[in-house]
């Protein structure tokens, strides 16, 4: 999303002063001080119409920078709101500063970060964005090809050894602080863009940098018994096999990690609790809501706007639902179990 700022850039000219003269015959007034000049008086007229007493009558005429407080006589700029500016030096202090090469710009972007809005001069807005906060940035290139700045590259989680202990701390957080939990025996992995991408679902590809997936394997054995008549006697049995598996993009900052990580552990909570829930909005919203919780535990709060600005009709959608129905009963979980089970069909 971006908003282009505009600064009204207005160049005029303010009355030009013709020469001191005296008047023929008559009165007239004055624009500044309203003394009559009668003929015979000298006075000053402006190509705009105007007369003065005086030459310092006309100076006072004149409009203030709102910079400098000089006086403007000729030229001058107009900022959005009305002020005058003398000079391009003085109408610059006012343009916002870029966030990224902190020079001020007259036009730009705003677009929407973690912190809230931040301001790009044109050639910064331009720059690539990072896979990981989404800001454009000098990024460096991974080796699947995804842009990644300096800043979340510092903490990045770049190995399961690293990840595992972050994925225990999140799971304990869960269970300690928000109250769900599962107790599954969860295989994690961290992969590049492409492996991602051909395992997520068709609806989802390119969208998530986790992806969590449950496959239930049904092992039937036959036992063959021979009894004490010399009869053949067959058993069957069925063994399900439960697999939960999740998968994590790696590079991610370590933010964006645990928001990622709580999202996925979301999905195990459900397939664990509500496994009839289809609809995938209930499905997305439920996991970036837990998500925002976490971030809320790790003290990461600020990252929640992008899920209440995120224009996506299933994750962005989904969460402001989920909210909302948490938020109906002063007990947030009472109201959400009610609301899948309604939705278990
Ligand atoms: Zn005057
Ligand atoms: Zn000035
Ligand atoms: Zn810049
Ligand atoms: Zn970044
Ligand atoms: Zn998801």
């Amino acid at each position: 999303m971006t908003k282009r700022i505009f600064l009204l850039l207005l160049v005029l000219f303010w009355g030009i002063l013709l020469p001191l003269r005296s008047l023929a015959e008559g009165a007239i007034k004055c624009a500044v001080c309203g003394k009559v000049v009668r003929s015979g008086a000298n006075y000053l007229k402006s190509d705009d119409g105007r007369f003065f007493c005086s030459k310092n009558c006309y100076e006072k005429s004149l409009p203030l920078c709102s910079v400098c407080g000089k006086r403007i006589s000729g030229a001058y700029l107009k900022g959005k709101d009305g002020q005058l500016f003398c000079s391009e030096k003085c109408i610059s202090t006012t343009w916002p500063e870029c966030s990224l090469c902190r020079r001020k710009a007259k036009s730009g972007a705003v677009i929407f970060s973690e912190g809230g809005e931040l301001f790009f001069c044109g050639h910064c807005a331009s720059k690539p964005r990072c896979f990981s906060c989404s800001m454009p940035a000098d990024c460096s290139t991974l080796d699947d090809g995804r842009m990644v700045c300096k800043t979340c590259l510092k903490d990045a989680v770049m190995s399961l050894k690293d990840a595992l202990p972050l994925i225990e701390e999140i799971r304990r957080i869960m269970k300690e602080k928000l109250f769900f939990a599962t107790e599954h025996d969860i295989s994690y992995s961290l992969l590049d863009s492409k492996k991602l991408d051909e395992l997520s679902p068709n609806e989802q590809r390119g969208l998530e940098m986790g992806l969590f997936q449950y496959i239930e394997e049904i092992e039937k054995t036959t036992l063959t018994k021979t009894n004490m008549f010399g009869k053949v006697q067959k058993t069957e049995s069925e063994k399900v096999d439960k697999n939960y598996k999740i998968y994590l993009i790696y590079a991610m900052s370590r933010r964006k990690f645990i928001e990622v990580t709580a999202h996925e552990l979301a999905h195990d909570w459900m397939q664990e609790y509500y496994p009839k829930i289809n609809d995938l909005k209930i499905k997305e919203g439920w996991a970036e809501y837990v998500a925002s919780k976490v971030n809320e535990e790790f003290g990461n709060k600020t990252m929640n706007l992008r899920m209440g600005k995120n224009p996506d009709p299933v994750y962005g959608e989904g969460y402001r639902m989920i909210k909302s129905v948490a938020e109906k009963s002063s007990n947030p979980m009472d109201s959400l179990h009610r609301f899948f089970r309604d939705n278990s069909k």
